[in-house]
């Protein structure tokens, strides 16, 4: 089994990050898909606007929305909300991989983040554990060979309301807490 782990600040999960979804379970590049919603950061860093517990139920409400072929594939998992601060890639490998013993562990990330890998908490370790898949994002630098495509969508514009590519339940939820009112 291949499981797949995808994390992200998810503030908002928007239309990107579901097309990934979608084409990792429909096209078999992973069997399971866990999405990882980030903790908090510590104070000095860019904060989220939206809490830990938003983000996550954010995930789960577009989640939920997929269609039952692929829903049945995938699940948010808390792990790093409920640590609190941010997690090393690494911390949350290790934790998942005693679940999944003896399973392949398929670590997706952007461009934008596999440029910085190396900087990542014990790289070197981590390289070993996972295999990774790359993500080409449109407008962000880097080439990689990669059989999944991207959309021109990010948190960023969903928040500065440039765009307005999330799943409806999603955009309800925004709504209704006014998450990203003001700029
Ligand atoms: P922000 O604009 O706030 O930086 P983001 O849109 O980049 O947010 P993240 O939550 O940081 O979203 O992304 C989580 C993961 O999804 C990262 O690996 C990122 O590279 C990837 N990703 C984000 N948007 C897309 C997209 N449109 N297509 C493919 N991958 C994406």
């Amino acid at each position: 089994m291949r499981i797949g782990l995808y994390g992200g600040t998810f503030d908002p999960i928007h239309n990107g990050h579901i097309h990934v979804i979608e084409q990792l379970i429909s096209r078999k590049i992973v069997d399971h898909l866990l999405v990882l919603p980030a903790g908090q950061p510590l104070l000095r860093d860019i904060q989220p606007r939206a809490t830990g517990a938003q983000r996550r139920t954010m995930c789960q409400l577009a989640i939920d929305a997929l269609p039952a072929e692929i829903r049945a594939h995938v699940e948010v998992n808390p792990i790093e909300v409920l640590r609190e601060g941010p997690s090393y890639a690494i911390d949350t490998v290790e934790a998942v991989a005693q679940n999944y013993e003896g399973e392949t562990i398929v670590l997706v990330v952007g461009t934008d983040a596999y440029e910085k890998i190396d900087q990542w908490h014990r790289a070197d370790e981590l390289k070993k554990l996972v295999e990774f898949v790359v993500i080409d994002r449109p407008g962000f630098p880097g080439k990689h060979n990669t059989s999944v495509d991207a959309i021109a969508v990010s948190a960023t514009d969903i928040r500065a309301h440039i765009s307005d590519a999330v799943p409806a339940a999603v955009a309800a939820f925004i709504k209704e807490h006014n998450l990203y009112a003001s700029n």
